[in-house]
């Protein structure tokens, strides 16, 4: 008998093993601090995600961290699968997104070493699945429904409060606001460009915010967007305009205190079952069609 029971508790432990509740997108730089991280294959019916996912515990909360851009960093922007990311996401038991990433400042006073927590999103990208129901059947054959969720407010609210809390906790002051616009890269701006985006208002440039967010949206996960300025855009700046390893070199130099504010965030965000935000019922009651993991 207690061969029985204790196999039982290794299943569901193991079981709880495979799940998380929170989903962090961001490189090994974020997990590999964790003592016990399990790394699993996850495949969904839009193809592969960039890498595999891996899960691990943050005070007791259950973490999905999933490198954006692959392992090593070999997916450029435009080549993620931003569709089987957050449907990986998702099927691991994720509900609520936390999306860091390196972007480039519009404004002066938005140097490198900034965090901004995004309120608005543009999207300036070319050639991106951007929505789960385009009326294409799924490799099982089922045709999603035509669905059209409102982006109006693209970020969780209580996501965002919770991003500029834990961002506090670590005497650092997030800007609160902002507009995140995101091109297609992976090239950078031209010096038109950048100029352009500044003069509409825009706060920051970056290349993978979309379509992760409206995606988050349609399977109605919370996604907070925390936003590192690695650099001044071209158009903010005398100088020579962005380069690769400038945007390394910072990212770098404050991967460690992201990292806190992101552990700090897990540790705050709501547990599932008691969210009352919006992300929470994007569908309307709608029926997609498909069925969502
Ligand atoms: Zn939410």
């Amino acid at each position: 008998m207690a061969t029985t029971k204790a196999t039982k508790t290794t299943n569901a432990t193991a079981a709880a093993a495979q799940t998380a509740e929170i989903g962090v997108i961001g490189g090994s730089g974020f997990y590999s601090f964790l003592d016990d991280v399990t790394e699993i294959q996850v495949d969904t019916p839009y193809g592969s995600p960039s890498d595999s996912v891996f899960l691990g515990e943050i005070a007791g909360r259950r973490v999905a961290f999933l490198p954006r851009h692959g392992r090593g960093h070999h997916l450029p922007p435009h080549r993620i699968n931003y569709r089987a990311n957050l449907w990986a996401l998702r099927s691991v038991g994720v509900r609520q997104v936390l999306g860091p990433c390196a972007v480039g400042g519009l404004r002066p006073e938005y140097g490198p070493g900034t965090l901004l927590v995004p309120d608005q999103l543009v999207d300036r990208t070319k050639a991106r699945a951007q929505t789960y129901y385009d009326g294409l059947p799924l490799p099982d054959g089922v045709i999603p429904n035509v669905v059209h969720v409102s982006p109006a407010d693209p970020y969780c609210p209580e996501g965002r409060r919770v991003a500029l809390t834990a961002a506090r906790g670590q005497d650092w002051e997030a800007v609160d606001g902002g507009t995140l616009v995101v091109v297609e890269g992976p090239r950078f701006s031209t010096r038109a460009e950048s100029r352009w985006h500044a003069a509409m208002g825009w706060s920051v440039v970056g290349m993978t915010g979309h379509p992760e967010a409206v995606l988050a949206r349609e399977l109605e996960l919370c996604y907070t967007s925390i936003t590192l300025v690695t650099d001044l855009d071209a158009g903010a700046e005398a100088g020579e305009g962005v380069s690769h390893e400038e945007v390394l070199e910072v990212f770098a130099s404050n991967v460690d205190r992201l990292r806190k504010v992101l552990f700090e965030a897990v540790t705050l965000l709501p547990e599932t079952d008691t969210r009352r935000c919006l992300c929470t019922h994007a569908l309307g009651g709608v029926d997609p069609g498909i069925a969502l993991p």
